[in-house]
């Protein structure tokens, strides 16, 4: 049955892989993005796509009224978008912090708030977070996004214990390093020292994440709450 499903970050990378995937299952999707323009194969492929800055409350706030008039309420969310202000602790300046902080964690809050109104009238959801590994380990270099990361997974299973009687379910998924323009800004040097550490001795492709979110998203995972998959070739065991 199709669902009305929003991808936050879904014009590119690993989102729009989620995009993809959840578009050729059948469901109603809509993607939000920060700039540019949406990649032409959605538009064509009927995925409504809604320029919405997650820092911005009030732009959230428009993106779902346009996703509902035109899908429903949201009944699926996966809130992916995220960045990187890689920085020393010494180097790092409070506004690398606290921009990291107020992208990837208050705005999932911001869009997964928003969305729990509809999920409650409904008395059903399904919420997938895009946390890292990262998030698990540490980085070295990454203490604001690893803090970031660390922090969905707190959120999402404080959500799952919150509103579980409610029958929306929150799952976090944490990919290794994929290969997406985020992971471009490494030399070839740290990428070979990266993938010598993944027991599967690669990068993951987008495909590999989606893969993982379609099932999370799916009736058969109706009994998982409050989980967090790695995706990661085995880098975080
Ligand atoms: P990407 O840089 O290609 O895509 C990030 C997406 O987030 C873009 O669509 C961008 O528009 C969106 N975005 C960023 N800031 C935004 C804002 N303020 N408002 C709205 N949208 C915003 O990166 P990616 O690799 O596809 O990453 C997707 C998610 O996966 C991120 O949360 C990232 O932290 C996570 N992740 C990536 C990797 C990796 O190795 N690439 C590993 C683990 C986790």
């Amino acid at each position: 049955m199709s669902r009305s499903v929003l991808v936050t970050g879904g014009n590119r990378g690993i989102g729009l892989a989620i995009a993809r995937v959840l578009a050729d299952n059948g469901d109603r999707v809509a993607i939000t993005y920060r700039s540019g323009e949406p990649p032409q194969e959605l538009t064509e492929a009927g995925v409504l796509a809604v320029r919405c800055d997650i820092t911005d409350a009030e732009q959230v706030e428009q993106a779902y009224k346009e996703i509902e008039e035109k899908h429903g309420p949201v009944e699926v969310l996966v809130a992916n978008a995220g960045i990187t202000k890689d920085q020393l602790l010494m180097r790092m300046s409070e506004e690398d912090f606290t921009s990291v902080l107020d992208t990837n964690l208050t705005g999932t809050f911001r869009v997964v708030k928003r969305a729990n109104r509809g999920m409650l009238r409904a008395k059903k959801g399904r919420v997938v977070l895009i946390s890292s590994v990262v998030g698990l380990l540490g980085s070295a270099g990454q203490a604001n996004y690893a803090a970031s990361k660390a922090g969905l997974v707190g959120f999402a299973r404080s959500l799952a214990r919150e509103l579980g009687s409610r029958n929306i379910t929150f799952n976090v998924v944490a990919p290794g390093f994929v290969d997406t323009d985020m992971t471009q800004v490494l030399t070839e040097e740290q990428r070979k020292g990266i993938v010598g550490q993944v027991p599967l001795g690669r990068y993951a492709r987008p495909e590999e994440i989606a893969a993982a979110v379609r099932f999370l998203a799916s009736d058969d995972a109706s009994y998982i709450t409050g989980a967090v998959i790695p995706v990661d070739g085995g880098l975080g065991m």
